[in-house]
């Protein structure tokens, strides 16, 4: 049987695949069995910063495997402390505290259970424990239960009702809605500096200092999904400060970048005070409150050790906004009728489709329907929402690479016309 019989037989259809099957990978190059060569612009997502390959990854996993995969949580583990001290020092620049799970969809389950016990700490005025977390529309957030009903689009929700109750979405980038929207059960607010799902849609800088006022106001927690967005792609190792660096957060969720391709999840929490007694917000989450068996394993944190250590010390993030204004040159200057704009920052771009200039056949979403004609070119870009194709290369990306993506990308739109 072929790897696609295989799929076909035995791997639930979750996802709408790509006819492509990679068995390996260079830097930003991918190769499938027959020979066939990819420039991939996907990185898994916007996961795989440093490329493929990676010696200072794969040294750092192979090493530690040698030495200890796995430990429990009910000990000490030395990479795990290791790592929470680089993200809080290095990354985050903000006191608090840092748990590791395995995905980002935990990573925002985390941050809603902080939001639910906060709401306990701090109840309303009649003394209801608060437990509503506001959301946006065409945010998201991920697929387990909790994170599935903090999602704002419908598509993720679809058949798996009654819902996580608690959440409400509102207008994305909509500060009078949002202050209109507080209850006395609301307790936190959570959002993307840059939907990324939601087709690269970047919070407009008033838009979150007036979340965040909302929140100063009616005591509710800002919470910031930063699992597509944080840890360098965005030309800086938090995207809120990008847009708007006076924000101060009281948790921030991570993943995809954070282990470079190695499965890991973290949330921060602030240590501000939630109260006169000067209760720091990280204890509400005390002993036995929350746990995952393999959240923070020696493997994980020295791989994504590995991953932050070559970020910060080679300033990739610098690296990735050298090459979004050459990008953001080279695609303004063919002045394309397919393209409605270029949306996003550093290497979290995307490209907007005008699609009644393009020939798409009936029935057919225009994002993936180029992303499929890429593919079959050799460019691995990835859909967002039906307008929307992004960019993603890793951050390692050479000049030629992108000139060359953008030759394929320019070729497949030039074909719709
Ligand atoms: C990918 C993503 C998630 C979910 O992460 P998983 O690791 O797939 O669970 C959540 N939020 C945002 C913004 C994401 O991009």
């Amino acid at each position: 049987m072929t790897t696609a019989e295989k799929f076909a037989k035995y791997v639930l259809p979750t996802y709408a695949q790509f006819a492509v099957a990679p068995v390996g990978g260079q830097g930003t190059l991918l190769w499938d069995a027959e020979g066939n060569r990819y420039l991939d612009f996907c990185s898994g997502l916007a996961t795989c910063t440093l490329g493929h390959g990676s010696n200072a990854l794969s040294k750092a996993v192979t090493k530690q495997a040698a030495e200890l995969i796995h430990c429990s949580n009910l000990y000490q583990i030395n990479k795990q402390a290791e790592l929470a001290e680089c993200l809080v020092e290095e990354c985050l620049q903000l006191p608090g505290k840092v748990f590791f799970g395995n995905s980002g969809a935990e990573s925002n389950d985390g941050l809603i259970k902080l939001a639910r016990r906060f709401g306990h700490a701090r109840p309303d005025q009649n003394g209801n424990a608060r437990y509503e977390v506001l959301t946006f529309k065409n945010s998201f957030h991920g697929r387990t239960l909790g994170s599935l009903a903090a999602t704002g689009q419908a598509k993720v929700q679809e058949g798996f009702d009654p819902l996580l109750p608690g959440f409400r979405h509102l207008e994305f980038n909509d500060p009078d809605e949002l202050a209109a929207a507080i209850r006395p059960e609301t307790a936190a607010i959570l959002l993307e500096p840059i939907q990324g799902e939601g087709g690269i849609r970047l919070a407009e800088r008033d838009f979150l200092l007036a979340v965040q006022r909302v929140c100063k106001e009616n005591d509710l927690l800002l919470l910031l999904d930063e699992i597509q967005c944080g840890l360098g792609r965005v030309g800086g190792m938090t995207c809120w400060r990008r847009i708007a660096p006076e924000l101060k957060p009281d948790g921030v969720s991570w993943a995809k970048a954070l282990g470079g391709g190695f499965p890991i999840g973290s949330f921060w929490i602030s240590e501000r005070t939630i109260d006169d007694d000067a209760t720091p917000l990280f204890s509400v989450l005390g002993p036995g409150s929350h746990g995952s068996t393999y959240g923070g394993n020696p493997l994980a944190c020295a791989a994504a050790l590995a991953v932050l250590r070559e970020v910060l010390d080679n300033d990739l993030p610098h690296r990735a906004l050298d090459l979004e204004v050459h990008i953001r040159q080279e695609i303004s200057s063919w002045n394309h009728p397919g393209i409605t704009e270029v949306r996003g920052m550093g290497l979290l771009l995307g490209i907007g489709l005008r699609a009644t200039n393009l020939n798409i056949p009936d029935g057919v979403v225009p994002s993936l329907h180029l992303s499929r004609n890429l593919a079959a070119a050799g460019l691995l870009a990835p859909p967002a929402g039906g307008d929307t194709i992004r960019l993603l290369p890793p951050l390692t990306v050479s000049d030629s690479e992108v000139k060359e993506a953008l030759e394929v990308f320019k070729a497949g739109l030039d074909a719709l016309l």
